[in-house]
C-alpha cells in the first residue's frame, strides 16, 4: 500500500504508538490500515463413494486439481462461502455438512476451512474458474496433480477417516515450503 484509501495521502509503514507490529499508517488522517489473514473456505462434495474435484482454469496452479474453494466474502458465513464457491467453480449444488478441516497456512497468512458436503445432483459442470469438473473415487484421485498442500492433506485425512469408519474434525498447520539453497 502506498496511498491512504481514506484520504489519498501517502502512507508510511511503522509501528503505531501502543502497537507491536508495523502497519501502514496515514500521517494525514491518522487512519491505521490493518492487514489480517484471509480465510479460504471450501467443500468436499460427496456422491456415493466419490468426491467432486475441479481442474483450475486460473493461476496459481493452472491445470491442477482442487476441491471447490476460495476466499470468503464479506457478510457470509463460512458454510455459505463453501456452498457459493462450489456453485461458482463447479456449478454444483451441495448440502453443507460438518466442518471437516481447519488448516493454518501461516507463512501466507491464510486459514483454510473445508466442509464435508452432500452433492445434491449430478448436474455439475465447469464454472468460469475451472477447466474440468469430475467425480473421483479414492483410487482415481490425481495425488500428484493436486493444486494445494491443504487440499492434499485434507483428502488424505478424509480417506483415512472413511476407511476407519468415522470422520473426525482435523486441525493442522502447513509449514513454509523448504527451498533448496
Ligand atoms: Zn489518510
Amino acid at each position: 500500500m502506498n496511498f491512504c484509501s481514506q484520504c489519498g495521502a501517502p502512507v508510511s509503514f511503522r509501528i503505531p504508538s501502543g502497537d507491536s507490529l508495523p502497519r501502514h499508517v496515514c500521517d494525514h488522517c491518522s487512519t491505521i490500515h490493518y492487514s489480517n489473514p484471509k480465510l479460504v473456505v471450501g467443500a468436499i462434495p460427496e456422491w456415493e463413494d466419490k468426491i467432486l474435484l475441479c481442474r483450475r482454469a486460473i493461476e496459481p496452479r493452472h491445470g491442477k486439481w482442487t476441491l471447490p474453494s476460495g476466499f470468503m466474502e464479506n457478510h457470509e458465513t463460512t458454510a455459505e462461502g463453501a456452498a457459493r464457491e462450489t456453485a461458482e467453480e463447479a456449478c454444483a449444488r451441495i448440502e453443507v455438512g460438518e466442518m471437516y478441516s481447519l488448516i493454518n497456512v501461516a507463512h501466507i497468512s491464510q486459514v483454510h476451512i473445508l466442509y464435508r458436503a452432500r452433492l445434491l445432483d449430478l448436474d455439475f459442470r465447469p464454472g468460469e474458474e475451472s477447466l474440468e469438473t469430475r467425480l473421483f473415487s479414492e483410487a482415481e484421485i490425481p495425488w500428484d496433480e493436486l493444486a494445494f498442500r491443504s487440499i492434499a492433506l485434507s483428502l488424505r485425512l478424509y480417506f483415512e477417516d472413511r476407511r476407519a469408519g468415522q470422520y473426525r474434525f482435523h486441525v493442522a498447520d502447513i509449514p513454509a515450503p523448504v527451498h533448496p539453497a
